[in-house]
């Protein structure tokens, strides 16, 4: 597949004939080439999209279903060459990226399971002259942007629902991330669906993702990736009124009050700050202590920060793995820098990790920050990397407002033994999720998205099938001859 894309079923070079690289965060080793799609080859895989919607659309739900299941099958049974190749091009450990692949096999199945299961409504007309009938429909051609922190699984939040509601599909990878995306396409392309129902176009988000914007032949997109480009996205949306759901940055605060459990908050700070190398958009961005445990919280958590192995994902005993790119690197290292210039100290880390071994990649230590100040960049925008700001507040009321003080509204989780404390917390934080002593971990069955400038939509749940359809009404009178409908004559 090299210096290919995957459209219509089958693999393809690009029209314009270029390709790019893909290369290890870890080394800066090149694995891979791909092509360098144009508008010319993103309108083909839309016309191989509306091709294969026509019959996708009417296959019965049971067999849409059972291709669903096969789809998670397979990637199931190839998750050993997935994961090594999701490392190979994002950088994360192999233990989470095998994770990663069952969790897209996972929103498969989840959505298998809901097709055809789909309730709708008949209601009376209030004047009682008929009824009405709701039902749904599929949209039609979905153009899925996705980001590089979870290439594999959040491609699976997209096309499962979105194939299971009826819809077909072009996926633009981030550049930096296209393999493994492209090897799940040949799997679904195997499984069972007509060609042309899941198409991957790799290239530059200002020419491909520019033509599934500008396109009236894509009906939907599904974006994942920064609040910036988001805007951008609803903004080129607008010319076609394009159904549209977005998942962009967080800044989500953790809380943990003078009751909690501390050994379990630990290990939920500290895999919720530096799994995929706090490149999640729900990592832990703002640690929360109330005074009374600050200090032994404090302590315990640096003490499992410093021992967190740092490496190339494929390493055995590695426990986290380089930052995506030099530039994603070089966006923490001055916003740490910020935070430092206003006073703060590095309790962990800081810095890069020495070491030949590490020397070529795109490596930072797990830090952790105290004494931060509440205007700092790191406070105030989304840090995406492995730094984590530590702030202590006297009670919940100044841990929420200091909480809620961001533009961002995506992920929270709050930290007590009082449910009732709890409830309260998780009502009053702004943001689409609140975990009650747990770290962000997203489930298929569970709703997920975004308040504020954090998105627009809900992807996963019940809910989320329901962004893959349009709505309609058929209103049904009963039949009598002769009736007048008022106009005046
Ligand atoms: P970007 O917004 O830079 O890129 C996301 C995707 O959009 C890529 O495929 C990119 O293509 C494409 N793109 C860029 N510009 C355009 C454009 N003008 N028109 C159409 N498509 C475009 O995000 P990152 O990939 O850098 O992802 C990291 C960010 O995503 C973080 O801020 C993070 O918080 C957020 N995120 C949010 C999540 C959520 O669920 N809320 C989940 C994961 C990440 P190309 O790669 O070719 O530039």
């Amino acid at each position: 597949m090299d210096g290919m894309m995957f459209v219509g079923g089958q693999w393809r070079k690009s029209g314009g004939g270029e390709s790019f690289q893909v290369k290890n965060p870890a080394s800066g080793a090149v694995v891979g080439s791909v092509a360098k799609g144009t508008r010319e080859d993103a309108r083909s895989a839309i016309d191989s999209a509306r091709e294969a919607f026509r019959k996708w659309s009417e296959t019965p739900p049971i067999e849409r279903s059972r291709a669903l299941l096969k789809v998670a099958e397979m990637v199931r049974a190839s998750v050993g060459p997935l994961a090594k190749s999701l490392v190979l091009e994002q950088g994360k450990p192999l233990g989470e990226a095998k994770s990663e692949i069952g969790s897209f096999a996972n929103t498969f199945e989840y959505y298998a399971g809901l097709v055809g299961r789909e309730r709708g409504a008949q209601t009376p007309l209030s004047t009682g002259e008929g009824y009405f009938i709701v039902t749904k429909r599929p949209i039609g051609v979905v153009g899925a942007i996705l980001p590089w922190n979870f290439p594999v699984s959040l491609m699976g939040w997209k096309v499962a629902p979105g194939l299971a509601a009826g819809n077909t599909f072009v996926v633009k990878p981030a550049s930096t991330t296209p393999l493994t995306d492209l090897m799940a396409a040949e799997l679904l392309a195997k499984s069972g669906l007509p060609a042309g129902a899941v198409n991957v176009v790799t290239g530059p988000g200002g020419v491909v993702g520019q033509e599934l914007l500008d396109n009236p032949g894509v009906g939907k997109i599904a974006f994942t990736g920064e609040t910036d480009t988001g805007k951008k996205i609803m903004e080129g949306s607008a010319k076609h009124i394009k159904r549209l759901t977005l998942e962009l940055g967080g800044s989500d605060p953790m809380i943990v009050c003078d009751d909690a459990d501390l050994g379990l908050a630990v290990e939920g700070a500290t895999w919720g700050r530096f799994r995929n190398c706090g490149q999640s958009c729900t990592s832990v961005k703002r640690l929360f202590l109330f005074e009374s445990i600050s200090e032994e919280f404090t302590k315990r958590l640096a003490e499992k920060v410093r021992s967190i192995r740092v490496g190339d994902g494929l390493q055995s005993g590695t426990h986290m793995g380089p930052m995506h790119t030099a530039e994603q690197r070089s966006k923490v290292e001055d916003m740490v820098e910020d935070a430092e210039a206003r006073g703060a100290e590095p309790l962990v880390g800081g810095g890069r990790p020495g070491g030949p071994d590490l020397a070529r990649g795109n490596f930072y230590s797990p830090t952790l920050l105290g004494g931060v100040d509440y205007d700092s960049r790191i406070a105030t925008e989304e840090c995406f990397g492995p730094a984590l700001p530590v702030f202590e507040v006297k009670d919940l009321d100044e841990a929420l407002e200091r909480a809620n003080d961001t533009p961002y509204g995506l992920g929270s989780s709050v930290w007590t033994s009082d449910l009732e404390r709890a409830y309260s917390a998780a009502e009053r934080i702004e943001a689409g999720t609140t975990w009650v002593n747990s770290p962000p971990i997203s489930r298929a069955e569970v709703p997920f998205g975004g308040f504020k400038q954090s998105g627009f939509g809900r992807e996963l749940g019940v809910e989320g099938l329901d962004y893959y359809y349009e709505t309609k009404s058929i209103q049904v009178l009963e039949y009598e001859k002769g009736k007048k409908w008022g106009f005046p004559i």
